[in-house]
Order: C-alpha cells, then sequence, then structure tokens
C-alpha cells in the first residue's frame, strides 16, 4: 500500500490502479475505453482497483468501477476485499456503495479478519458505529485468534472505539485463544486509558481472570513493565474485593452510604439548642431582635426540610441502557424463535446481522454519535448521554446537569435538585449570619449588664467562634453558586471545561452556550418547574459551541 508514500507531485498515472488511488477520474476513463476489461486486472502487487479506490475514499471512481460491473468481493492475497480497504481509513461513503452494492461484510480475510476488525484496528469507531447502526453487523465476530473488535481496539488502546463497542454490548469477558480478555490486552500493552474505559464498561469482573500463562491483567501489566498501571489494577481489584475500613465489607462501609447527613442535623440541632438555651436567654431582647432570633430557627428547620428533599429527590438520574438490554438479550438468547421479530433491528436496507435490538438501536441512534462525539457515551450506564451530563462516581450514574455529589447531604446536585440545594445553602447561610449577629450583640449586652457568669461565658463565645467560622464557609459557597447560577454554569463544568468541547469556542477559549440572559438563568437553576429544559444532545452552532466532526466527510449529524 505504498503508492500514495511514492507520489510526490510528479507520479506518472501509468495504470487504472493509480488511476483510482489518486483519483484521476478522467484517466480511469482513458484506461477503461482502451481496455473494458482493465478494471478486474491486479496490479503487481495483487491488489485491484477496486480496493485503491477504496482506500483513499474515491467515490466517484468507485461508482464508475461497479457500473462497469467489477467483482465486489474480489479478494487480495491476504484475503482481503476493497471493504477491508475502505474500513482502514474509514471511507464511510465508500463503505456504504460497497455496501448498497451488496458487497459481502462477512468475508474474512487469511487471518480471520472482516472489516469491523479492520475498523477496529485502525480506531475507525464511525465505521463501526455505521455498519451496527445500519447493516446491524454484530460486533462479537471472532477472528481466526478468537479476537473480537474489542479485542484490538484494547490492544491498539483506542479508548472511543471501545466505548462504542462496549455501549453496543460488546462482550468483555471473552479471552482469544492465549485465554486473553480485551482488559489482559489493554495491560500488555499498558494502554491506561483503555483500561480504565474497559473497567468502567464492566471489565472489573475479568480482574482475577488468568490468561494461558497464568497471571492476570494486573500481573500482565507488571511483567510488560508497566508498573503503574499494574499497581492501579491491583488496587482496583482490592477495592472491588471491599477491603479497606471504607470498602464495601470494611468497619467504617456505614459511614459512605449514609455520607455526612447526619452530622448536618445534629450540628444545626445543636447549634440551635444552644442558640434557644444560651444565647436567646442571655439578655432579654426587644422586639426586633426578638424577631429575628425566631426567623433563625424558622429558616433552621426550613433547612431541614430542604436537606431532606436535596437528599432523597433524584437529582437527574439517566435511566441505564443496559438493564432492559441485558434481560432482553437473555431471553432471546434462550429462546430464540420466542422472539417477536419487530422487535429485531436489522440493518435499514436490510442486514443480516440483526444484532441491536430495538430499543437500544433507537437510543444509540444519536446525532452527537454520528457527529461523532464519543466522549458522550457513558459506558457504565450503556447510555449516550446530553451534553451537561456527567457520571457521578459516588451514585454510579449519569445524571442530567451534574453539578457535583455533596457529601454533606449524601447525593449527588444536579437538574432535579439543584433548586432544594440552593435553597438549603441560601436559607443555612442567612441563620448563620444572622445568628452570629444577634450572638456578638448578646454578648455585648451580657458582659456590660455586670453580672458576668464564666461558664455562659464560654458557651456563648465557643458558640459564637464555631458560628462565625460556618458562617464563612456558608457564605463562600454561596458567592460560588450565585455565581454559575447567574452565569448557567455548573461546578463541574466551571472544573472541566476543557474536557467539553461544547464549552470551548473555536479558538480554545471558554465560552457557555447555555448562557443566557441573567434571569432566564436564575429562573433555570432555582425554578426550574417554570421553565423545564428537555435534554440538549447537540450545542447549536448558533449558540457558538463548537462541535467537531470525525466522521470524515460522511455525517448524518451534520446535515
Ligand atoms: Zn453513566
Amino acid at each position: 500500500m505504498n503508492i500514495n508514500k511514492a507520489h510526490d507531485g510528479k507520479e506518472v498515472i501509468d495504470t487504472v490502479c493509480k488511476a483510482c488511488a489518486y483519483g484521476d477520474f478522467d484517466k480511469l476513463k482513458a484506461f477503461v475505453e482502451l481496455d473494458p476489461g482493465c478494471t478486474n486486472i491486479p496490479d503487481e502487487n495483487g491488489y485491484y482497483p477496486l480496493q485503491w479506490a477504496a482506500l483513499n475514499n474515491r467515490l466517484a471512481e468507485t461508482n464508475f468501477l461497479i457500473a462497469q460491473g467489477v467483482a465486489l468481493n474480489v479478494t487480495d492475497g491476504t484475503g482481503q476485499t476493497a471493504l477491508h480497504w475502505a474500513a482502514v481509513r474509514g471511507s464511510l461513503p465508500v463503505i456504504e456503495t460497497l455496501l448498497r452494492s451488496n458487497a459481502d461484510y462477512e468475508i474474512k480475510d487469511n487471518r480471520g479478519y472482516t472489516a469491523i476488525h479492520v475498523a477496529a484496528q485502525y480506531g475507525q469507531t464511525s465505521v463501526l458505529y455505521h455498519l451496527a447502526l445500519k447493516w446491524g453487523v454484530d460486533m462479537d465476530q471472532p477472528d481466526h485468534d478468537g479476537r473480537t473488535p474489542l479485542h484490538w481496539a484494547a490492544y491498539k488502546g483506542y479508548a472511543d472505539t471501545i466505548r462504542l463497542l462496549l455501549v453496543l454490548d460488546s462482550r468483555y469477558d471473552v479471552g482469544d485463544k492465549e485465554g486473553c480478555t480485551p482488559l489482559h490486552w489493554a495491560a500488555i500493552k499498558g494502554n491506561g486509558e483503555a483500561c480504565t474505559v474497559l473497567l468502567q464498561g464492566g471489565s472489573t469482573s475479568v480482574l482475577t481472570s488468568k490468561d494461558v500463562t497464568g497471571l492476570t491483567p494486573a500481573q500482565l501489566a507488571l511483567e510488560k513493565g508497566h508498573r503503574y498501571l499494574g499497581l492501579h489494577l491491583a488496587e482496583f481489584k482490592k477495592k472491588q474485593e471491599g477491603g479497606g475500613w471504607f470498602g464495601k465489607n470494611g468497619k467504617l462501609s456505614w459511614m459512605v452510604s449514609t455520607q455526612l447527613a447526619p452530622l448536618i442535623v445534629f450540628y444545626v440541632t445543636t447549634m440551635v439548642v444552644i442558640f434557644l438555651k444560651k444565647v436567646m436567654p442571655a439578655h432579654s431582647m426587644g422586639p426586633i431582635l426578638s424577631f429575628f432570633s425566631w426567623s433563625v430557627v424558622v429558616t433552621s428547620a426550613l433547612g431541614f426540610a430542604f436537606l431532606y428533599k436535596t437528599t432523597t429527590a433524584d437529582p437527574g438520574f439517566i435511566p441505564r441502557g443496559w438493564d432492559t438490554y441485558n434481560s432482553k438479550r437473555k431471553d432471546i438468547d434462550e429462546s430464540s424463535e420466542e422472539v417477536d421479530e419487530e422487535s429485531r433491528i436489522g440493518g435499514v436496507v436490510g442486514g443480516k446481522g440483526q444484532h441491536l435490538l430495538g430499543h437500544q438501536h433507537k437510543a444509540l441512534d444519536s446525532p452527537a454519535l454520528w457527529a461523532g462525539n464519543w466522549n458522550q457515551l457513558c459506558v457504565s450506564c450503556r447510555i449516550v448521554r446530553p451534553l451537561r451530563a456527567k457520571h457521578c462516581s459516588v451514585t454510579d450514574r449519569c445524571i442530567e446537569v451534574f453539578d457535583h455529589f455533596c457529601p454533606w447531604v449524601g447525593n449527588a446536585i444536579g437538574k432535579g435538585n439543584r433548586h432544594y440545594f440552593l435553597a438549603l445553602l441560601w436559607l443555612n447561610l442567612y441563620a448563620a449570619v444572622a445568628s452570629s449577629i444577634i450572638g456578638m450583640i448578646q454578648i455585648q449586652r451580657f458582659v456590660h449588664a455586670d453580672r458576668l457568669h464564666p461558664t455562659t461565658m464560654v458557651w456563648l463565645v465557643s458558640w459564637l467562634i464555631i458560628n462565625v467560622f460556618v458562617a464563612l464557609g456558608l457564605a463562600g459557597l454561596s458567592v460560588a453558586q450565585a455565581s454559575q447560577v447567574a452565569r448557567n454554569v455548573t461546578t463541574n463544568e466551571l472544573a472541566n471545561w476543557h474536557r467539553y468541547q461544547y464549552l470551548q469556542a473555536s479558538d480554545g477559549r471558554f465560552h457557555n452556550p447555555f448562557n443566557n440572559d441573567c434571569t432566564s438563568n436564575c429562573l433555570e437553576a432555582c425554578a426550574p418547574f417554570t421553565a423545564p429544559m428537555a435534554p440538549v444532545y447537540m450545542a447549536k452552532s448558533s449558540l457558538g459551541g463548537r462541535v467537531s466532526c470525525k466522521s470524515n466527510t460522511f455525517c448524518r449529524g451534520c446535515h
């Protein structure tokens, strides 16, 4: 395949293969007029004109060759067809043309590779997506060594390809003839990101699997000199087994599950009781001070109500994709005849594989994926997540408009409970600030009343110091949240904006396409019920969002 490398601008196009490789349509036509049979003759290396056109995404030449009646499934010396070659560079228009002309995507080369293995070897995620969604190709086909496209993507370290294959429900627990699962191969090659994605997608179950030499993925990584990765995998294994004090079997695991919400209840109750028992009675209060004192008690009580709502409300969990999918798939495995044929989906023009089920097919048929935004795939939940959503590692769920996980309330803060959280924050800020001011006034009056009582004084001063510190902390958090609400941006987006394409302007600087006028922003965050927002999967170009299209020239999402 070195014809391109030899091309220095002065290449003489003297064969049909070169005309196809360089896209010289006039030369191709001239060759065919001279010898109509030349389109089926390979070059000196045994490669056919259709392969060269397919490799270089020459659509006009491909169509012309097909019209001339070339053999679509002819193979070279390695057993590869034009479809294999088209997969190398992700030539989607040519792939679609070949398939519509009845090219066979199930042909295996001498090593057992079909086009999907080649696409995985070269990280052509769009090709795999196209073949799965439009042609229903089964992504679990093994080559002659028992390796599926997921093995190859893991071996080569293509994280996006792994994401797609996992969401397409490729098997991550199947060993090849050497007993290696995709995680074993990612560990052998030291592909850290690939290992992370595989573990997020369920490969934790193979952490203890051994290959034919008796080694686990962690041991293989260490043996190949990837020390950090090996230790990381070993540590991950320990966590899965619930080791350590805070592990799922540890002595303090209850603290992880209940988080710190009970501590807040205890703290606020204690502070309010001291306020009622020590601060308020320290000196007689006038009606205004009395009014504000009782307002502190009322806002603290209201705070409990909002704490309860923040903790128990659904923060915006996005339904997982794999629950229903796996159960349906199991049904099919057990009794394929009983499954309603309409629930199976083949390709748009009649694919053979019919791998994806109807609802899964529909869920994955997303403009975000046709545009190549693979980072919107969540391998843990097996879904395409909307913009602004993130997978929360604590709750292990994807959450719409994710802000942060708050250990103080024991819940993630997202689209569904951010308004409760803001109310909780601001009510407690008011209570802390107002009670601190009242406390200072009462202490001053208490001192001047000439009836100093040392024990009461210690209570009052200790209470005030703690209260002022908490008020300062709450003030900082409140200012940060208020500023984010006014700009319609989340804590996660501010911290990780460089990871999200939709938050970057064309010059790479921060740009928030969701930032409208301040009133709309505040209404959306503080009173979402007044203006419910549907999940957004693609940033509109009119809003300034930059969505890069990685699917080469053929992209449904951009049309
Ligand atoms: Zn998720």
